[in-house]
């Protein structure tokens, strides 16, 4: 490798880092994001990001859709500087926009911020999301928002993490007082306090005094109680807690916790700090040809996200790349692993909120939007040099079943054709009855939205009318070892088998209750919920 490449490459992965946000609807995950944005310099006044996106014009259907529910389908990753790092924030959806997209975004993330409502804890949304990460072994940093609200006391939240995630938690910084008497957060490692005063809004940085924690001023500037408490807390902290350790944050058994409030800026931009110091830059990856650095010289990256119609003049299809190693150029001509054709990476986008930028150059850890015409499928590798090929996305566990039916005879090629691209793209999983006679596809989702999205494709692109009867399940199950594995216990209860598009046996349950049911009748039957990648 040419020594100027080898440099280029080493200097854009130094200063690399790339996450997502994990959170409960309502946690903050939108503020936090706007107020990160805010001191990275990216947007002058936080609300922007909002303010854009309700200016928009509705100019499709597909954007009617969106705007008719609030709900953002389009927004992918946002990519902002903040003390000379690059930082790329990869958007998870969530809401009623909820997805098996959200889970695949995390296959591209290299880090994860797990979002917090102080007042609530740990809620479901999280935890599943977690779950995810944690297949995945990458670092968490936790986020407890609201303190400016009465919340939980922070040692119980701490408790709670370790308790039900299984992760060692040590906090970075803490805060002093919560609720109206939130004053501001104690940085341990430089033991200095943060007392912040609230802007209107938080829509400007937050004004920061900082004072060493044996500082003479801190009376004045403290009450007497939050001081001694601080200090009862830290004394704590100091005696009973673990070390921070790295290596732990790296292999996502230890998360840092941070306090603070998105709303008011208060513990954002510290947060910011220690975030990009701690998190992990972007990292090897396994490959067909063994493991592959960032700076091997050649570009190679994978899709984990598929897009209609992002653009209604052009009807066209995006595909994002999670960039892997060496570097992306403009008008590059890459070879397609699967496929074995080669493609020339004409029209590359980097997407910065809503809007669609063309990039020039990109390197691992970014994520670039292609222009899709039907030849990409999620999981797919692209490459230049040598072929190699990543390990590809699982399916995720739906919650959601239904029976799509087509009623018109006449539509029969339409449906299977709709109904076989729209899987393929990643739409909704295609699972069928193991009775030949029901020949109807049963649509399995992670969210809603889902469904109404292959409907509301079906009719526009195919023209394809259909009904949706939705089944009575919301947990499925994987069988290791397949039918074979599953044939040797004989007759099993309370569940339906059904089979995935690659035939392999899937256990439908009304809930979670008759899973553990079937479980503990046949504890040597190995159950998963995230279907095994072949
Ligand atoms: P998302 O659903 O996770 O994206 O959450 P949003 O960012 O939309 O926030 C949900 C609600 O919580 C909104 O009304 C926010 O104004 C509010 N919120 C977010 N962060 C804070 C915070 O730090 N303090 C308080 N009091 N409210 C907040």
């Amino acid at each position: 490798m040419s020594t100027e490449l080898e440099s280029e490459l080493h200097k854009a992965v130094d200063s690399r880092r790339n996450f997502a946000i994990i959170s409960h609807p309502d946690a903050g995950k939108t503020t936090l994001t706007e107020k990160l944005l805010l001191y990275g310099g990216a947007i002058h006044e936080a609300g922007a990001v909002k303010a854009r996106r309700a200016q928009r014009k509705a100019t499709s259907d597909w954007m009617a859709m969106e705007q008719q529910r609030g709900i953002s389908i389009t927004s992918t990753v946002l990519q902002f500087e903040y003390q000379d790092c690059q930082i790329n924030l990869l958007d998870t959806p969530g809401h009623q926009d909820f997805s098996e997209d959200t889970y695949r975004t995390l296959a591209a993330a290299d880090n994860a911020v797990m979002l917090i409502d102080v007042a609530k804890g740990l809620e479901p949304q999280t935890r599943k999301l977690f779950e995810v990460c944690k297949l995945r072994g990458i670092p968490i940093f936790t986020f407890v928002n609201k303190l400016d609200r009465p919340g939980r006391e922070p040692l119980e939240l701490l408790d709670e993490i370790e308790q039900e995630l299984g992760l060692v938690t040590y906090a970075v910084n803490w805060p002093i007082g919560m609720g109206d008497r939130f004053k501001g957060v104690y940085d341990r490692k430089e033991q200095q306090i943060h007392l912040f005063e609230r802007s209107a809004h938080g829509s400007r940085e937050a004004v920061d005094t900082v004072v060493d924690l044996g500082d003479a001023r801190i009376e004045e500037l403290l009450e007497q109680d939050l001081y001694y408490q601080l200090k009862n807390d830290i004394e704590l902290l100091e005696g009973v807690g673990p070390e921070l350790d790295l290596e732990l944050v790296h292999q996502g058994k230890m998360t840092p916790v941070f306090f603070g409030s998105a709303m008011t800026n208060f513990g954002v931009e510290l947060f910011l700090k220690y975030f990009l110091d701690y998190a992990l830059k972007p990292g090897p990856h396994s490959t067909t040809v063994g493991e592959v650095t960032p700076i091997y010289p050649e570009f190679s990256g994978f899709v984990f996200k598929l897009q209609a119609n992002m653009d209604p003049k052009h009807r066209d299809r995006v595909a994002f790349i999670r960039v892997c190693t060496g570097k992306f150029e403009k008008d590059m001509t890459v070879s397609h692993a699967r496929t074995g054709k080669t493609i020339r990476l004409s029209r590359p986008q980097k997407l910065f909120a809503q809007e669609r930028e063309s990039i020039d150059v990109a390197y691992a850890g970014d994520v670039i939007g292609l222009n899709n015409p039907g030849v990409f499928a999620i999981g797919d590798t692209i490459y230049t040099g040598q072929k190699l090929e990543y390990e590809g996305i699982p399916y995720f566990s739906p919650e959601l079943f239904a029976v799509l039916r087509n009623p018109n005879p006449s539509k029969f090629k339409q449906f299977q054709k709709g109904v076989s691209e729209l899987r393929e793209e990643g739409a909704v999983q295609i699972m069928y009855s193991v009775d030949e006679a029901k020949r109807d596809p049963i649509l399995a989702a992670v969210g809603q939205l889902q469904f109404e999205v292959v409907q509301f494709r079906l009719q526009n692109e195919y023209g394809v009318e259909t009904l949706l009867e939705l089944l009575p399940y919301s947990v499925a199950r994987w069988v290791e070892g397949g039918w074979e594995a599953l044939n040797k216990i004989g007759r099993v209860f309370n569940t339906t088998t059904v089979k995935d598009s690659m035939g392999r046996p899937v256990l439908l349950f009304r809930n979670e209750w008759n899973c553990n049911q079937l479980q503990e009748d046949h504890p040597e039957l190995k159950l998963s919920s995230i279907a095994p990648v072949v």
